[in-house]
């Protein structure tokens, strides 16, 4: 069983997968260009990149599915 990390927009209802996402992913945006998701790459870190979430008006419900 896998866990994956989401992020939905709580406006428009846009759900972004963090999996989905690589280093090297362009960012994208949801429907209603309330959310923002990027990847930021870190050094000195067990992981290679972050995934980041930036809202401008309504902050996105971050949750865990499981298969
Ligand atoms: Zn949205």
């Amino acid at each position: 069983m896998a866990t994956k990390l989401v992020a939905e927009c709580t406006e428009c209802g846009t759900v972004f997968r963090m999996q989905d996402f690589k280093e090297d992913s362009p960012g994208d945006s949801c429907e209603c260009e309330n959310i923002e998701v990027g990847t930021r790459k870190v050094n000195n870190s067990r992981y290679s990149f972050y995934f980041t979430v930036a809202y401008s008006k309504t902050k996105p419900k971050i949750y865990e599915l499981s298969d």
